[in-house]
């Protein structure tokens, strides 16, 4: 009989986890206690199309991705579009596509502006992140880019992804945003590239499940995992499935959620995993009968306004495949805050307000439709020495393995990465079965 192993978590790492293993004729079931799998990378059914929850588009290096989209026959509906982006600043919009963008920025000195495009465009040659590690993002950006750079543009931006935990971020995250930004520029830097499936996102995950169901895995969504336990033969059973005797167990879900499951983890371990901070996520999709602004992606750098960013997907991948305007406007926030226990109601009329601050001649009658989407676990707090803090992906329960976006480093968390993590999982597993 061939091994048995049991995924908790059906998002992009769990599903790619176990359609690798069950292509190689492991006995694979996924566990996720959602409704319906596909986690951060998941969609609301729009009619023809599906869109993201939360705002999705690829870089030009996501190569792992792309691969996995090859396999799937799925390469074809990746299409790449060129973004228009801007800051909101000051109460005004500037445009910041372009070098020429940046040279226009009066916000800032010439000379800081000079410094950050130097930065920003030089950021993809350093190598060496080691000793970005003991810096915080803060030190570096005034150093590099001058304060009133730091001051302006870069101390609201950090503040409203990671709140109060903004002054902890280490230098190796912002530059791994320049590296990634400026990669997907190619040669041509007054050019960045983003990509999008057209269709959206959901057939990715639907690919995996059928590619899953067909190599003999199951998936079962509406299961949530309440603890890990040791059977007498030395394999793992989950909690609500006493029937059933795993190898292996892969978790990908948080670090947190790992550590408040009943399971035999040693103290240390749990305190280890505990500690590890992240941001929780609260996004808001807008079906407007009408367009923004020309803009796709508006970084919002002023702390009175209650959103980060206001992406308008359908001015990246065009209006054709949706019978509105798609605006999602989105805010990083402890889970433990005040903003984030509030009632949808509540948070529909704050951030109305601030989009009215905004764009002035917003109407709430343009409004076709409103959802909101939160994630309690939706971006880790990347701080000083990151890398020793990171858990392995062997646990030290024996069968046990861990693959979280907590372990993405140096680069962010993305559905990339969740590809790449998905599969150095599986393969270190099935290295041990
Ligand atoms: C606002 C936002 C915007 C983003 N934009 C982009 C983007 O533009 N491009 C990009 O590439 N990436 C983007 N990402 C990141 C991307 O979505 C994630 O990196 C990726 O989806 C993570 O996949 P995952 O499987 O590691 O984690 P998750 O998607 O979090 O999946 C973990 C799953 O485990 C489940 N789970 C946890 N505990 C249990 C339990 N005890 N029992 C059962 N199930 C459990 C959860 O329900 C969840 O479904 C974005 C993320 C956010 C939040």
């Amino acid at each position: 009989m061939s091994s048995r192993v049991g995924i908790i978590g059906g998002g992009l790492t769990g599903l790619t986890a176990a359609y690798r293993l069950a292509k190689k004729g492991f006995s694979v079931s996924v566990f996720e206690e959602a409704k319906e799998p596909g986690g951060l990378a998941s969609s609301i059914d729009l009619g023809n199309v599906s869109l993201e929850r939360f705002y999705h588009h690829i870089f030009t290096s996501d190569q792992h991705l792309l691969d996995l989209c090859r396999e799937l026959g799925l390469e074809d509906l990746v299409e790449w579009f060129e973004p228009k982006n801007a800051i909101y600043i000051d109460n005004h919009l500037f445009p910041f596509t372009s070098p020429m963008d940046l040279i226009r920025f009066t916000p800032i000195s010439l000379t800081s502006r000079v410094r950050t495009g130097l930065l920003t465009l030089t950021s993809r040659f350093i190598r060496d992140y080691v000793s970005l590690e003991s810096q915080t993002a803060r030190d570096w950006l005034m150093k590099r880019a001058g304060r009133d750079s730091y001051h302006k543009i870069w101390e609201p931006l950090l503040a409203s992804k990671f709140d109060e935990d903004a002054d902890l971020v280490s230098a190796t995250w912002i530059w791994n945003k320049f590296k990634l930004r400026g990669a997907s520029r190619g040669k041509n830097i007054s050019k960045e590239k983003l990509g999008y499936m057209r269709g959206g996102f959901a057939q990715l995950i639907t690919g995996l499940i059928q590619g899953i169901s067909e190599a003999g895995g199951t998936i079962r969504p509406g299961c949530r995992i309440s603890g890990i336990r040791r059977l007498q033969d030395g394999r793992l059973s989950l909690d609500g499935f006493p029937e059933e005797a795993f190898d292996k167990v892969l978790f990908t879900g948080s670090p947190q959620q790992l550590a408040a499951l009943e399971a035999e983890l040693p103290a240390e371990y749990r305190k280890g995993l505990t500690a590890l901070k992240a941001k929780g996520n609260i996004c808001m999709t807008l079906e407007l009968d009408r367009s923004l602004s020309h803009f796709y992606w508006i970084t919002v750098a002023q702390r009175d306004i209650p959103f980060v960013l206001i992406i308008e997907h359908t001015n990246l991948v065009g209006l054709d495949d949706y019978a509105s305007h798609i605006v999602y406007l989105s805010r990083y926030v402890d889970h433990q805050d005040g903003l984030f226990k509030k009632s949808d109601r509540e948070i529909e009329s704050i951030f109305m307000d601030g989009l009215t601050r905004v764009f002035p001649g917003f109407n709430k009658e343009w409004i076709k439709r409103i959802s909101l989407a939160r994630a309690l676990y939706a971006q880790p707090v990347i701080t000083r020495h990151y890398s020793r803090l990171i858990p392995p992906v062997k646990t030290p329960v024996d069968g046990l393995y861990l693959a979280s976006m907590a372990q993405i480093y140096p680069e962010d968390r993305g559905m990339n990465y969740a590809v790449r993590l998905g599969l150095s999982a599986s393969d270190e597993i099935m290295r041990d079965l």
